[in-house]
């Protein structure tokens, strides 16, 4: 496939995350051979318009075309994911924190950014059959964008992940198997499957897509803030799409000189059950390290054991000067009863340890007087609301 000369796509090529090398971005790809690491998309950014031609664009993630490796727009599979509000959401002592919610998105979450973006490239190599190994979120947007593509899906998923992100999976047709475990032993399933079918695996940083879609969170934080970066970004994080994708969003809008200001200090917050990013930040800056058994999570999305993006996550924390932070699953469900009782806002669990995790950061002085803190809210509290209450009564 030739890029035409129309393409809004800059995408010129992939690189092995670790030694740079260069691969044909027109042929299907997985991650890198030469590494065994995920890929990264590049751009010719010189070619990039002002950042002021934003401003009439659709109201979707798709207003970032350019930077987006979708070849041929018709192509393009969409529900209208992205372009999430982001408000104030509350001053903590002299901190103030704001909101970005995910929730608004096609099936409740920001996977439908990164699935989004991953069933566009599918159709535009002509694939008919995905398949993903999912905490949830993820099968719930591939079962909704391979409805709207005409493709097959098929979703590997915990069987103790609670009886609604399968009924919905389901509902938009995809075939749904379940595990007994946590989502690295749907990872094994789903490697059988491919096998037998061919099945195209979008597995987190296996693929070189969704972490696209995701980065366009970046970019959207950079406009909602009129191009002035909060000071501290804290990302719920399991598999590492959505930090890394919004800073490398945050480089590339750098390169273009579209943002001048210093970028913001990124906190990967994770469930105490399963924290694998804090265990391998703190090995990263010396300090010890205590191996527990990772559990499940009443944050589902947060219970990924052995992240493969975990090099490029370290990258990230370590660069920004970041941080790793967990959150008991206690507090988890009890920020998520505050949210709604105090704020008004139903949170996803993965929301809930996201704001908890801030107003520590604020108590331990981390994040200081004054500074702007943007929190996310991953997805939808409805799917989680059987899980909260049984858990809120034990
Ligand atoms: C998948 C998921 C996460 C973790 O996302 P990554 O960007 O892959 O780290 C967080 N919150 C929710 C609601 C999710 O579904």
């Amino acid at each position: 496939m030739e890029t035409s000369v129309q393409s809004p796509s800059l995408a010129t090529g992939l690189i092995c995350s670790r030694c740079k090398q260069s691969y044909d971005i027109h042929q299907l790809q997985t991650f890198s051979p030469c590494c065994n690491k995920p890929f990264l998309v590049e751009y010719d950014l010189s070619a990039a318009p002002e950042k002021e031609e934003l401003k009439n664009r659709r109201q979707d993630m798709w207003r970032y075309q350019e930077f987006l490796p979708v070849f041929d727009p018709e192509n393009i599979v969409t529900l209208g994911e992205g372009y999430t509000p982001t408000r104030f959401f509350e001053t903590y002592e002299n901190v103030k924190l704001y909101l970005k919610d995910e929730s608004y998105n096609p099936s409740g979450s920001f996977k439908a950014r990164g699935i989004g973006m991953a069933v566009s490239k599918a159709k535009e190599f002509g694939i008919t059959h995905c398949i993903v190994p999912t905490a949830g979120n993820a099968g719930g947007a591939l079962a909704v964008f391979c409805a709207k593509a005409g493709i097959k899906a098929t979703v590997v998923m915990p069987s103790h992940t609670p009886a609604i992100f399968v009924q919905e999976c389901e509902l938009h047709g995809a075939e749904v198997v379940l595990i007994d475990g946590l989502i690295s032993d749907c990872a094994k399933k789903v490697a059988e499957i491919k096998q037998q079918t061919g099945a195209y695996d979008i597995s987190t940083l296996k693929e070189p897509y969704r972490i696209e879609g995701k980065k366009t969170m970046g970019y959207e934080i950079a406009e909602q803030f009129d191009w002035q970066l909060p000071e501290v970004i804290v990302y719920p994080t399991g598999g590492g799409t959505g930090l890394i994708g919004i800073w490398k969003a945050f480089l590339e809008m750098q390169e273009m000189g579209w943002i001048n200001c210093a970028l913001p200090r990124m906190v990967a917050v994770q469930s105490e059950a399963c924290q694998p990013v804090v265990k391998a930040h703190a090995v990263f800056t010396g300090q010890k390290n205590t191996y527990d058994l990772p559990a499940a999570s009443v944050a589902n999305g947060l219970a990924v054991p052995f992240p493969f993006g975990v090099d490029l996550m370290m990258e990230v924390l370590t660069v920004s000067n970041g941080t790793a932070v967990a959150v008991s699953e206690e507090d988890i469900i009890n920020t998520t009863k505050k949210a709604a009782r105090e704020k008004g806002v139903l949170l996803a669990p993965e929301g809930a340890a996201v704001w908890k995790a801030a107003r520590n950061l604020v108590e331990t002085g981390w994040i200081k007087e004054n500074e702007k803190v943007l929190i996310l809210n991953t997805g939808t509290g409805y799917k989680y609301l059987d899980n909260i209450i049984a858990r809120s009564n034990s």
